[in-house]
Order: C-alpha cells, then structure tokens, then sequence
C-alpha cells in the first residue's frame, strides 16, 4: 500500500510539456504560434505515470 514519489514528475503531478518545451505554444515565426494543444498553454500538463497525484504504487 506505500505509494512512491513518481519517479516521472518527482511527485509534483506535473510535467512539463514536450510538445512545446514548456512554453504552452507551437509553432513558429514562419507559420505562427499558436496555443499548444497537449497542455493547453500551460507548459506542463498531469503527469501521465501518476495520473496528477505525485505517487504511484501502493494500488496492488
Ligand atoms: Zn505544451
Ligand atoms: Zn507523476
């Protein structure tokens, strides 16, 4: 049952987001930036592994 400080967002439930670098757009100067659509803008979205929670394990 001991949950585990996920080791993908070191249990912030947060990870910066790939598909823009953390800058919340895409893009560039040539075709515009536009909002990115995996965090939404934000630059970091749920962690995948954890779900958001910052622990894994612990559930079986
Ligand atoms: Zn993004
Ligand atoms: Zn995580």
């Amino acid at each position: 049952m001991a949950a585990t400080t996920c080791p993908t967002c070191q249990g912030k439930g947060v990870i910066g987001c790939k598909n823009c670098n953390g800058s919340g757009q895409t893009g560039n100067l040539l075709i515009g930036y536009s909002k990115c659509s995996r965090c939404g803008g934000l630059g970091e979205h749920a962690c995948p592994n954890c779900r958001g929670t910052g622990e894994v394990g612990g559930a079986k």
